[in-house]
């Protein structure tokens, strides 16, 4: 590889409170253009921003969660542009003492496990929308501005440039998330724009230390996007390298209809924002004690979690990863080991026929018609021997679209195994009686030929007789 990938991402991360950052406003997704605003958020001269202390609670316990330095001394300063979503003409944010810094989050990708530096996270308000009458602004003959979302808290989660490819960028931005919905200071809604990433890609020769020039792709909402996004612009950027040519250093757009990055703007530097204490705002002090509160009410968040489950219960990594990746996921587990079922079956079915039928129809966890308990007392019934497990399957079946619960189900199909050693018996000499040519083979030497037979056997028994007696059973008769 000729060529090292360079990426850092900045996450705008939209904190659930009820109300705005330095107003009284409500926060709501969908509402009707403009009916969420007032004179702070609309800017209107003579009013005063007052800070919402949610805000800076969940910012800090953000920190926290990801290993950051609070800094018990922080400030508010203006960040001054242009742009009509932006009714101040500067927008409220954080600048050289955010409320928390030196930060890491540890990312894993095929097994191989990696640290990701965070440089800082800061509190900042968001723009409003322009909503325009046709597609592009180019293609409108006009736009709306939409000020409900001015306002909006946010914060700014930026990392180190210490990710090298688009799996490592991706794995960084599921971890943050899963973090913010553990701690329940977002929806992470990426669809909904709660979660949205600026990257930063840059190459360099492989080996070198130094970075290469960057370019920068905005309001990137899904993990597709983020993958796609990356992939083209290293593409892009070797060809222009390969070429002789320089990388310009600017804002791209991510195009996902035409799979291409556009050049948007030339990049703006710090000073082009003329930044400045904000002296509305008194800066945010935190005590010591206040602090180590928000530590102890953090939860247990998804790394422990899973090393949890895996020293408590004996689930593999990789599934421990998969299950407290989302909180809801790790909850449902919780609940179904709760009935007093087997861990590592709850996982198996959790992974196996629970995902498969969430991804056919497109379902979150959340809205899973099998809930925990059900699912529960179906893996209590595997390991009482009452159903076997592929019995099982057409049980989580059953309760897929009835509100049943297992037992009720088992004994309406009569599904109930076979565990009489008599009448598996009848159905093994029967079988036995009609494959003469498996049993020779068996005799001859070719022990698979076995599974003919207790194919054979299920099958007459429609799958309730209980494998391992039907196994032993004709072992026994076969000598
Ligand atoms: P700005 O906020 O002005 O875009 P920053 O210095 O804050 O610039 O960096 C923004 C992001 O870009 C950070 O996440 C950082 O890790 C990343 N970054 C900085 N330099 C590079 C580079 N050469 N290649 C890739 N990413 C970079
Ligand atoms: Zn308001
Ligand atoms: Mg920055």
């Amino acid at each position: 590889m000729k060529y090292e990938t360079v990426i850092g991402l900045e996450i705008h991360c939209e904190l659930k409170t009820a109300t705005k950052i330095f107003c009284g406003c409500a926060t709501g997704f969908g509402a009707e253009q403009n009916t969420h605003v007032c004179p702070v958020c609309l800017g209107l001269p003579g009013v005063l921003p007052v800070v919402n202390r949610r805000v800076v609670e969940f910012a800090i316990k953000a920190g926290l969660a990801t290993n950051c330095t609070i800094n018990q001394y922080s400030k508010f300063d203006r960040k001054n542009y242009y742009y009509p979503d932006l009714p101040k003409n500067f927008q409220t944010s954080q600048y050289d003492l955010p409320i928390a810094e030196h930060g890491f989050v540890d990312i894993d990708v095929d097994g191989r496990k990696k640290r990701v530096r965070l440089t800082r996270i800061h509190m900042e308000e968001d723009a409003g929308k322009l909503v325009h009458s046709g597609t592009t602004i180019n293609d409108s003959a006009s736009s709306n501005v939409d000020y409900n979302r001015t306002g909006v808290p946010l914060l700014e989660i930026a990392s180190e440039p210490d990710m090298s490819s688009a799996a490592e960028a991706r794995a960084y931005m599921e971890k943050i998330k899963s973090i913010m919905e553990y701690i329940d200071v977002s929806n992470c809604r990426m669809e909904q724009g709660n979660l949205r990433a600026d990257i930063n890609v840059s190459l360099r020769p492989a080996g070198s230390k130094e970075l290469g020039t960057r370019t920068e792709m905005k309001n990137i909402n899904s993990f597709k996007a983020l993958e796609d996004a990356i992939n083209y612009e290293v593409e892009r950027q070797a060809e222009v390298l390969d070429d002789g040519g320089h990388i310009v250093q600017e804002t791209r757009t991510w195009d996902p209809e035409r799979g291409m990055t556009l050049s948007m703007r030339s990049k703006e530097e710090a000073h082009d924002y003329r930044y400045m204490p904000e002296p509305d705002l008194p800066p945010i002090v935190t005590t010591a004690e206040e602090i180590e509160a928000w530590r102890k009410s953090l939860p247990e968040l998804p790394d422990a979690r899973r090393e949890r489950l895996t020293k408590d219960y004996g689930l593999s990594d990789y599934d421990a990863g998969i299950i407290t990746a989302s909180r809801p996921m790790a909850e449902y587990f919780d609940a179904v080991i709760a009935t007093g079922a087997d861990p590592k079956l709850a996982a198996n079915w959790m992974m196996g026929d629970l995902a498969k039928h969430l991804n056919a129809e497109d379902k979150t966890i959340e809205e899973t018609p099998v809930d925990a308990k059900r699912l529960g007392e179906m893996i209590g019934l595997i390991a009482k021997g009452t159903i076997s497990s592929k019995i099982a399957k057409q049980v989580f079946d059953a309760m897929w679209t009835s509100p049943d619960g297992p037992e009720k189900i088992v004994k309406d199909k009569g599904l109930v195994q076979i565990t009489d050693t008599k009448e598996i018996e009848a159905i093994v000499d029967d079988v036995i009686a009609k494959n003469q040519k498996a049993v020779d083979d068996y005799k001859g030497g070719n022990k698979k030929a076995i599974g003919a037979l207790v194919g054979q056997v299920m099958k007459a028994s429609k799958g309730k007789a209980n494998p391992q007696l039907v196994n032993k059973l004709l072992a026994e008769k076969l000598g």
